[in-house]
C-alpha cells in the first residue's frame, strides 16, 4: 500500500474543515492510538489530538516486552495474564515487523528456586495454551552458563528459560497511528488540548479546544464522544470538565492515577553478550530486574517509585541508578558502572488509585496493572492503566463501553483481532540488525528516496529522516532520534552527534524549525 503523506499544512486544513467528528481521543499513546485504530476501522470519522509526539509519554518508555507479565502471575492477577499472552500472539501476528519472541533466562543459585519459579513458568505456559512461544525448560548448570554468557558463576545451580515477546515500543505506536489514518482517521501531533467546550447549563463536552504548537494557532473542533486516554495526565484532563480555563483547585481534582516511575539503564552488549535475556524475579526490594539485549544494547531496568509530579520528560533519581547497578552486580560477570551508562530514561506507570484521594506514597510494585474505563454522565470516555501489551483489548473495551453507554451507534463486533498493522510483512528471514526490518513494507520506498547512502549512524540514513517528515509525522529532531529511530534511548552522546544533521535535513523537508538546540538540552539529560 502506498503511504499516506503527513503534511501539516494539510492535516490542518482538513482539521478547519469537519464539522463534527463522531469521536475525539485526546493523547496519542499506545491507548489513545488503539482506540483511534479500532474507532476508524469502524467507519467512525475519528481525529486524535497528541501535546508531543506520538509516544512521547510512557508509552515510548517501556521494557519493550510484550509479554503476559511472569511478576502479575506471582501476584495472582491471573486473568490479566491471560488476557495479555492472547495480545501477545495477536501482535506477534498483526505487528511481525516490529515484534518478535525472545528466549528469558533466570540462572537459579538455590535448586529450591529453580523448582519454585520453573513451576511457576510451567503454569505460565499452561496460561498460554496454544498462544504459548515456545515451553518453559530448566536447564543445568552447563547449559546456563552457555545461553547467559554473562551471568555471574558462582553458586550457580541451573536456571530456568522461558519465552515472551519484545518489540520496539515507539515504532508501534506510530504505527497505530499510520493504521488509523489509513482507515481515514485524523492523527495530529504537537497539539496539546488546553480545554474542553462543554454545554451550557449541562455540562456535557461538546468537544476540544487545542493549540498548533508550531504556530501558537487555537483551534476548536467539535465531536459527539470524547475519549481521554493522557495515561498519567488523565486527572488533569478530567479537571477541565470543572472550569472553562483548563484550572481546578487542588482539592477538586480526582486522583484516578497512581504514577509510578520505572527507569532503564542501557549499555553496551559486551556487558550481556549473547541473544537471551536475564530475569531477576525477585531482587533485594521485591522488584524484578531484566537485562534485556535490545538493538545492539542491553536495557537494565526496571524500577518502581511513587511520584507526585507527572513530568513530560521524568528524571531518573540517583538512588534508582545506583539501585539498577548493584543489583545488576550481583548478577553480571562484567557490572557496569556510571560511566558505562550510554543512556538514561524514565517513564511513568499510570497505575490505577484504589481510590481517589490525593496521591498516596508508599509501594507501587504490588499495584494492579488492570486497566480502566470510565464513562462520565457528561458524556467523556477515561480509560487508564493496563500496559504496552493489551492496548488493543483496552480500546475494545472502550468501544463497548461507548456502545454500553449509547453515546454513539457501535456493534459490539472484534474489529481488530485480525488486522494487520502498517507495514506487517513477515521479515524473518531479514537479519535482526538490518536497520530496514523495522519498516516492512515501507522499506522499498525508503531505499529509492534521495540519501539512502548517506549514514548519520548504523541504523539511520538520510532517507529515513526524510521519510520520517514526509510520511510519519516528524516535525523535531527529537522526534526523529528519540522515537521514529531510537538513538537517544540507545546512546545519548551519539545521538547529539548526529543531530545537526537531522536538523538540515528536517528543515529541508519540512521548512520549520527542527528545534535542535531543543534537542541538545534534552538529549544532555539522558546521560549520565
Ligand atoms: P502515554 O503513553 O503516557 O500516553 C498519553 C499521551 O497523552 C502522552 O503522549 C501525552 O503527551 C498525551 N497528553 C497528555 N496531556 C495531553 C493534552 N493536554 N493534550 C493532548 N495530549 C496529551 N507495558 C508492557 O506491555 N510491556 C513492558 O515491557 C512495559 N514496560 C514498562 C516499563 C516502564 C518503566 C513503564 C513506566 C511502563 C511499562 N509498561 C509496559 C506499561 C506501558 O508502557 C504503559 O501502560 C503504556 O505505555 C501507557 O500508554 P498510555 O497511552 O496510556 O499513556
Amino acid at each position: 500500500m502506498t503511504p499516506l503523506l503527513t503534511d501539516r499544512a494539510q492535516l490542518l486544513a482538513r482539521l478547519a474543515n469537519i464539522e463534527e467528528f463522531d469521536l475525539a481521543i485526546i493523547g496519542g499513546g499506545a491507548t489513545g492510538l488503539g482506540v483511534a485504530v479500532d474507532a476508524a476501522m469502524r467507519g467512525l470519522k475519528v481525529v486524535l489530538v497528541e501535546a508531543h509526539d506520538f509516544a512521547k509519554g510512557t508509552s515510548s518508555r517501556s521494557t519493550k516486552l510484550v509479554h503476559g507479565g511472569v511478576r502479575y502471575l506471582a501476584q495472582g492477577h491471573w486473568p490479566l495474564v491471560w488476557e495479555a499472552l492472547r495480545e501477545r500472539q495477536r501482535l506477534l501476528k498483526n505487528a511481525p515487523h516490529l515484534v518478535h519472541a525472545m528466549p528469558f533466562v533466570m540462572p537459579a543459585y538455590r535448586r529450591i528456586d529453580q523448582w519454585f519459579y520453573g513451576l511457576g513458568l510451567k503454569l505460565y505456559d499452561l496460561l498460554a495454551g496454544s498462544a504459548g512461544l515456545g515451553p518453559t525448560q530448566f536447564l543445568n548448570r552447563q547449559k546456563t552458563l552457555l545461553t547467559l554468557p554473562g551471568v555471574k558463576v558462582t553458586h550457580l545451580v541451573g536456571g530456568v528459560q522461558y519465552w515472551d515477546g519484545q518489540f520496539d515500543d515507539a515504532r508501534l505506536a506510530l504505527v497505530l497511528a499510520r493504521t488509523a489514518a489509513s482507515h481515514g482517521a485524523l492523527l495530529l501531533n504537537h497539539m496539546p488540548v488546553v480545554g474542553l467546550s462543554t454545554e451550557h447549563g449541562t455540562g456535557r463536552v461538546l468537544g476540544l479546544n487545542c493549540t498548533d504548537q508550531e504556530t501558537d494557532t487555537p483551534y476548536s473542533l467539535k465531536a459527539r464522544c470524547v475519549v481521554n486516554a493522557t495515561g498519567v495526565w488523565v486527572d488533569q484532563i478530567e479537571a477541565m470538565t470543572q472550569t472553562q480555563v483548563g484550572h481546578v483547585a487542588e482539592d477538586k481534582v480526582l486522583h484516578t492515577v497512581r504514577p509510578s516511575q520505572g527507569v532503564h539503564l542501557v549499555v553496551d552488549a559486551s556487558f550481556w553478550p549473547g541473544k537471551s535475556a536475564l530475569l531477576v524475579p525477585h531482587t533485594q526490594d521485591g522488584r524484578v530486574l531484566f537485562a534485556v539485549p535490545w538493538q545492539g544494547k542491553v536495557l537494565l531496568g526496571t524500577t518502581d517509585t511513587p511520584r507526585l509530579v507527572v513530568d513530560w520528560e521524568p528524571q531518573a533519581l540517583e538512588s534508582e541508578i545506583d539501585q539498577i547497578l548493584a543489583e545488576a552486580a550481583q548478577y553480571l560477570v562484567k557490572a557496569p558502572q556510571r560511566s558505562d551508562v550510554t543512556s538514561v530514561w524514565a517513564g511513568l506507570r499510570p497505575l490505577a488509585q484504589s481510590d481517589q484521594r490525593p496521591q498516596q506514597q508508599g509501594a507501587t510494585q504490588n499495584v494492579s496493572r488492570e486497566h480502566t474505563v470510565r464513562v462520565f454522565s457528561n458524556g467523556m470516555v477515561s480509560v487508564s492503566g493496563g500496559k504496552w501489551t493489551t492496548y488493543r483489548a483496552m480500546a475494545a473495551d472502550v468501544m463497548q463501553s461507548i456502545r454500553r453507554a449509547q453515546l454513539l451507534s457501535l456493534t459490539s463486533d472484534d474489529i481488530t483481532s485480525h488486522q494487520p498493522l502498517w507495514g506487517a510483512q513477515d521479515v524473518s528471514a531479514i537479519d535482526d540488525s538490518d536497520p530496514y526490518r523495522p519498516y516492512g513494507t515501507d522499506a522499498a520506498q525508503i531505499r529509492q528516496l534521495p540519501g539512502a547512502e548517506n549514514w548519520l549512524s548504523p541504523q539511520l540514513n538520510e532517507a529515513m529522516v526524510r521519510f520520517a517528515a514526509r510520511y510519519e509525522y516528524a516535525r523535531t529532531v527529537e522526534d526523529v532520534l528519540a522515537r521514529r529511530n531510537r538513538l537517544l534511548f540507545l546512546d545519548a552522546a551519539a545521538a547529539l552527534v548526529a543531530a545537526p544533521q537531522v536538523a538540515s535535513i528536517l528543515a529541508s523537508e519540512t521548512g520549520v524549525s527542527p528545534q535542535l538546540a531543543e534537542f541538545e538540552l534534552l538529549a544532555k539529560g539522558y546521560l549520565l
